[in-house]
């Protein structure tokens, strides 16, 4: 997708702050950040929601997020406090970039339920 700015994070054609990689999958430092920590892990495919997980997704590319995620929260001290993975789908989901990606936010309490 040539107009969507999370494949030009994974081209680099866009800076970000980048925590994480590998073949599937990158993670980075949100741009606006809601807590402490806030990292967004995305594949690198261009998978527009959670509504296009497919069986082939949900094996090859999901375990590949969340094992990102486990690592991620080590790495940023979250394992000891907790933390939040979120993803929002849609309009009602307050989702603003179509691809899909997934938040770790921690590093404060966080409020439940959302708002
Ligand atoms: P959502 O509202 O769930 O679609 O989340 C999109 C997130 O992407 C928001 O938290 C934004 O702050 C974040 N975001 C948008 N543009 C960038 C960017 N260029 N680099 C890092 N994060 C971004
Ligand atoms: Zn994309």
């Amino acid at each position: 997708m040539s107009d969507c700015i999370f494949c030009k994070i994974v081209k680099g054609e866009i800076p970000s702050k980048k925590v994480y990689e590998n073949d599937q999958i990158v993670a980075f430092h949100d741009i606006t950040p809601q807590a402490p920590v806030h990292l967004l892990i995305i594949p690198k495919k261009h998978i527009p929601s959670a509504l296009f997980i497919d069986e082939e997704v949900a094996q090859e590319i999901m375990p590949e997020v969340f094992i990102a995620i486990t690592k991620l929260a080590k790495e940023f001290n979250l394992e000891e406090t907790g933390f939040r993975i979120v993803n929002n789908c849609g309009l009602d989901g307050g989702q603003t970039v179509d691809h899909i990606h997934f938040h770790l936010l921690g590093g404060r309490k966080l409020q439940w339920p959302p708002g």
